[in-house]
């Protein structure tokens, strides 16, 4: 046996290790499966390279957890190694390396992502073990098994090995910090997170687990079955792929039983390597659940959720696993941020997103309507955030008008020449502002929805965009359509209206409008203008930094139609019968207020009171 020093200068590089990698301590077994995977790798190399003769064994990993001895063993079928190998790769390089990285990094708070990088894989295994026993037999004609081992500290043993096959085993002797791996889910939960694309079979058994016995006492036999898929369906060119596949994959990988709408497969050898799949997810009813997950691996080993130095920011609500292993994973995330290849990369994603859309909207026009209101939000924010995405989809956003009908903005102002001036109408609630809507409609003017909670930073996006056009909520105003010509000066029959309604309705700040508008049946309309409406929402939304929606008083104008028979009796009658006066003024402004805004709870109650009393005199008379 061989007693050594590990050629270290810091004493004990544990605690170390430990302490900075704590938030992350599972990815020790990717690196353990990763290490027992790039040993497979290397035999198969040799192989085809007719180096070596293949012995036709399956390739394979195997982890078995043996729950009563506290270990965790990684067995591989791989190069092996022989006792000098160790010497080398484990007592010096790895250490070598480890020093490298603590050197670099010691300021730095996010190592999880890099320590497989600097040969400090193996190494994470003391993260959660008391000692680390390796037993290895290297494919070599002749060679020896060899055996070392370490308790964490900076001295190791090496001895005779017991392994008669080809390949390596790593026995972890859990301690304290890896009492959780003792629980054979947790392994396994965490096997799939990291592994589950891994290009050989993975197997998982409990050692030491009691069999189930069936009804006669027999043993129940468990199959075993490898965790990983280990062609993962991106990994395929896309014309091999259909359909079906392509919703097994996403259903399997995301836990989401919901078909997803479409999807981009990425496929890309020049000048950097990268495939994956993209899935543009059914929302659900709720819009805040809008989550996406993108899966970033690196040679089909997990890396990391939802990384946004690599891919951007607005595609984070999609769903999908991208691979890329030219990506430099072993430089700090605050430099993956500034480094021009991974915004190729980035920008390389975007692109062909918006590839797709824009082929969907020319090809498959009626597909791309169909699945608009699912994917609106996404590509909305895109617009919004991304400007080289926005020049590629400007020309496909499209609206959803109140008849069901999709169009652009171009087609929207198309099909309003001569009547609208470049005025585009929205409405942010269809049931609400459905008084407006139908007005409008009478005449012919479409009425698109924006009511996402999106559509509001949506809308000034647009407007920046294309300035001459404007976007006029129904509510904002009257449309010279909608009223006829007259040009009495209403002035003074205005001034005695505020004051009789000031009075009937307590509003005191209320201003009135006189109007002939065409449908005789409209009382009255709340207008607020565009500006003022957009400033009060703005208000709301930054209502928690001290601002308050009072510092900007509501602006609402009440419109008065004077050829509505209510409205023409109170001008007839300013100095009539006041209660009849109150009862009809009140009535005219809830109900202008209704349309536009949900009443006040103690408006509410007056409003129903009010109407009794309105049928009660119908009866009496
Ligand atoms: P890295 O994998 O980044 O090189 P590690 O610390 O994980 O660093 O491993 C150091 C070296 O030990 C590897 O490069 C490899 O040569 C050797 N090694 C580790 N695990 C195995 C294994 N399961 N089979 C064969 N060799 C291994």
């Amino acid at each position: 046996m061989e007693k050594g020093n590990l050629s270290i200068h810091s004493e004990n590089i544990f605690p170390i290790i430990k302490k900075w990698l704590y938030s992350d301590h599972d990815i020790f077994i990717r690196e353990l499966i990763s290490n027992a995977s790039d040993a497979i790798t290397k035999y198969k190399s040799l192989v085809s390279l007719g180096e070596i003769k293949s012995d036709e064994t399956e390739y394979k990993i195997d982890v078995v957890l043996n729950q009563g001895e506290k270990t965790l063993t990684f067995i591989d079928n791989g190069i092996g190694m022989t006792a000098d190998e160790i010497k080398q790769y484990i007592n010096q390089i790895a250490f070598s390396g480890a020093e490298d990285f603590i050197e670099k990094y010691k300021d730095k708070a996010d190592q999880d992502q890099i320590i497989g990088h600097f040969g400090l894989g193996f190494y994470s295994a003391f993260m959660v073990a008391e000692k680390v026993e390796i037993n290895t037999l290297s494919y070599q004609e002749g060679a020896t098994s060899a055996k070392w081992h370490c308790d964490g500290g900076t001295e190791f043993e090496l001895e005779e090995g017991t392994r008669k096959t080809r390949g390596t085993e790593i026995k972890l002797f859990l301690g304290e910090d890896g009492v959780d791996f003792e629980n054979e889910f947790t392994v396994k939960r965490t096997i799939e997170k990291y592994c589950s694309f891994m290009p050989y079979e993975i197997f998982f058994t409990v050692e030491d687990k009691e069999a189930q016995k069936d009804e006669e006492g027999n043993d129940i036999v468990e199959e075993i079955v490898a965790l990983n898929d280990t062609t993962p369906l991106y990994a395929k060119k896309p014309s091999e792929c259909t359909d079906e596949e392509y919703k097994a994959f996403y259903s399997k990988t995301f836990m989401d039983f919901k078909e997803p709408l479409f999807w981009i497969h990425l496929n890309m050898d020049y000048p950097f390597n990268l495939k994956g799949i993209l899935y543009f997810p059914k929302l659900g009813t709720n819009f805040d659940t809008l989550e996406g997950q993108i899966k970033l691996y690196n040679n089909q080993v997990f890396v990391a959720d939802n990384l946004k130095e690599v891919i951007p920011e607005f595609l984070m609500l999609l769903k999908g696993v991208i691979d890329c292993p030219d990506l430099p994973l072993n430089v700090s995330r605050s430099m993956l941020q500034n480094d021009g290849f991974v915004k190729k990369i980035s920008d390389y994603i975007s692109k062909k997103v918006a590839d797709k859309l824009t082929g969907l909207f020319k090809t498959e026009r009626d597909a791309y309507e169909k699945y608009w209101d699912d994917i609106q939000p996404f590509i909305k924010y895109g617009a919004i955030k991304e400007k080289k995405f926005n020049d590629k989809v400007k020309d496909v956003l499209l609206f959803k008008l109140t008849d069901d009908q999709y169009v652009t903005a171009e087609e929207y102002l198309q099909r309003h020449e001569g009547k609208l001036d470049k005025e585009i109408y929205y409405t942010t609630d269809t049931l609400q502002q459905t008084q407006y809507i139908q007005n409008l409609q009478e005449h012919g003017v479409e009425v698109a929805i924006l009511d996402h909670p999106i559509d509001s930073a949506f809308i000034s996006h647009m407007e920046a965009a294309a300035e001459d056009v404007k976007y006029k909520r129904v509510d904002s105003g009257i449309s010279d359509m909608l009223k006829e010509e007259d040009d009495t000066d209403h002035k003074d029959v205005e001034e005695k209206l505020v004051e009789l309604f000031k009075k009937s309705t307590g509003q005191e700040s209320i201003k009135i409008k006189i109007e002939s508008l065409k449908n005789e049946d409209l009382a009255g309309m709340i207008i607020l203008t565009e500006e003022s409406r957009r400033m009060q929402d703005m208000m709301k939304q930054y209502g928690g930094m001290g601002m308050d929606a009072s510092m900007f008083p509501s602006d609402e104008t009440l419109v008065l139609n004077k050829k509505n028979p209510l409205v023409s009796y109170t001008i007839d009658h300013l100095e009539g019968d006041e209660e009849t006066l109150n009862l009809v003024t009140e009535q005219i402004y809830d109900l202008a207020v209704l349309s536009h805004r949900p009443l006040t709870a103690e408006g509410m109650t007056k409003f129903v009171k009010r109407s009794n009393d309105i049928l009660k005199r119908a009866i009496i008379k």
